[in-house]
């Protein structure tokens, strides 16, 4: 037997961890009993904490207890079946023995000799993935922690395929053109960080108006574009998005697609939320178009029951991304002839092996059950949105989509007029009634300057029992 200096009673850990086991099964049972939002006031955590390190330690069983008393308290359970803001996500129990299993091998899956099978696992599985969304054969697919830091890369990618060998020369003591990022005044601020990171400024990213249903107008696009380039400006990159993060709307993709090409800049497609939708075939449509895409992130860690992090970049030009990021030091130099190392990829060395937890979820559940769970949470959705329009003081704020639902309640003058201040402030009284009870948890969000209760159905275990929680509030 292997004897760890570190670890000396090896047979605690195995009572702990059965412990924890039946502590998390519990907990996934019985989730719904407790307050969706945590009622923690700043600084309660140091209060509840004991003391700590000791010098000899403490025993994990202590430290299982002491998690339960002094951490719980202070969680937000986004497991929980009524959590609806920002994306309700899911830590699925395949996902979560994925996790387990992870961190017992606890691989560094930067170059394939590292670790082959989480190299060629990550390859297989997000193959498999491209073929359950319909996405093209043929691309190149990573996973990395999150669509902020895909979208990162990609744009990143976008920037040298622009040919000024920023790589090589950098971007300052030259004369350079203005760059710019094309994106809907619904996109996700991952974009405009990503301007800022790659030094083409605030002023570098240039917003798309959008249209009645939230998606972005293609023709102000195209305008935009236009005027830009008279003005020696140089199109980088348009991202189009595939559900919205306020309302899940989708950009007509396959038009900005034209535009892209026809300009000659990048095209990279956030469908962080959407995508997961399109392992239903009654949803490819969201990807109309996308053959155009060079770049594409979708995020198996909001709707496909995979916990957090897992993100996913898949590109078509593979070549590109190599070249932007690609540097081999001595040290990380092997012998392994023609395998993919993750590390030239992107900007990070080390990886955890996520693969593992989405090839258990997609091969545990099967394709038909995740199907039926996506369209399950549509159907609330629409059910919500049907009920809550036959309400006289409701409004939707938006159509519909996906699993997203933005709605506000109206309040009207002597004359039937709204009152928009007073629709503002019972909206907002009515968000913080709900989140106070403890049974539901909603976000927010502005939409042409109304305030709206936005509920997003995500995660494996709600029912309308969870939903139907909302009417009763109204
Ligand atoms: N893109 C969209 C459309 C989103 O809604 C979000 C987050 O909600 C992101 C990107 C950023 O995701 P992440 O938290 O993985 O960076």
């Amino acid at each position: 037997m292997n004897e760890s200096v570190l670890d000396q009673e090896p047979e605690e850990f195995r009572k702990a961890a059965h412990a924890a086991v039946d502590w998390i099964v519990d907990y996934l049972q019985n989730v719904d009993s407790r307050p969706v939002l945590s009622r923690d006031r700043p600084g309660d955590l140091s209060r509840r904490l004991p003391d700590g390190p000791t010098d000899h330690g403490r025993t994990l069983d202590e430290l299982l207890a002491v998690f339960d008393t002094a951490v719980m308290p202070g969680i937000t359970h986004w497991n929980h079946p009524a959590f609806f803001a920002y994306f309700a996500i899911t830590g699925s129990r395949a996902g979560i023995l994925g996790e387990m299993l992870s961190a017992a091998l606890n691989v560094n899956g930067m170059l394939w000799k590292t670790s082959p099978a989480a190299t060629e696992l990550e390859t297989i599985v997000l193959d498999r993935l491209r073929g359950l969304f319909g996405l093209p054969v043929g691309l190149f697919g990573i996973i990395n922690d999150t669509a902020s830091i895909n979208t990162f890369l990609a744009l990143c990618a976008a920037r040298e395929a622009l040919g000024f060998d920023i790589r090589s020369k950098g971007m300052t003591g030259r004369a350079l053109p203005q760059f710019r990022i094309y994106c809907s005044d619904q996109s996700h601020s991952s974009v405009e960080k990503a301007a800022l990171a790659l030094g083409f400024g605030a002023t570098g990213v240039t917003k798309i108006g959008s249209d009645a249903s939230f998606s972005m107008d293609s023709s102000a696009l195209w305008k935009a574009v236009s005027e830009d380039r008279a003005n020696g400006i140089v199109p980088c990159a348009v991202v189009a998005t595939v559900g919205t993060t306020s309302t899940a709307a989708v950009d007509p993709v396959r038009r900005i697609g034209e535009t892209a090409r026809e300009a000659a800049m990048w095209l990279h497609v956030d469908a962080a939320y959407g995508g997961s939708a399109t392992i239903d075939p009654e949803f490819r449509g969201l990807w109309d178009g996308i053959e155009a895409a060079d770049s594409i992130v979708v995020n198996p860690h909001k709707w496909l029951f995979t916990p957090v992090d897992c993100s996913v970049l898949w590109t078509s030009r593979p070549d590109v991304l190599r070249e932007t990021f690609s540097l081999v030091p001595e040290y990380l130099r092997t012998d392994a002839g023609e395998v993919i190392d993750y590390m030239d990829y992107g900007l990070q060395l080390g990886r955890r092996f996520r693969a593992l937890k989405l090839w258990l979820v997609l091969e545990h559940y099967g394709t038909d059950h995740l199907r039926q769970v996506i369209r399950h949470h549509v159907d609330l959705a629409a059910r919500l949105a049907r009920e809550l329009t036959s309400r006289e003081n409701i409004e939707l704020l938006a159509p519909q989509s996906l699993g997203v639902v933005v709605f506000r309640r109206l309040v009207r003058g002597a004359d039937g007029v709204i009152d928009e201040v007073a629709s503002r402030a019972r909206t907002e009284d009515l968000l913080a009634e709900m989140n106070e009870s403890g049974r539901l948890f909603v976000s927010h969000t502005i939409l042409r300057g109304r305030y709206g209760i936005r509920v997003a159905i995500g995660n494996g275990a709600t029912t309308w029992a969870q939903v139907g929680r909302i009417l009763e509030f109204l």
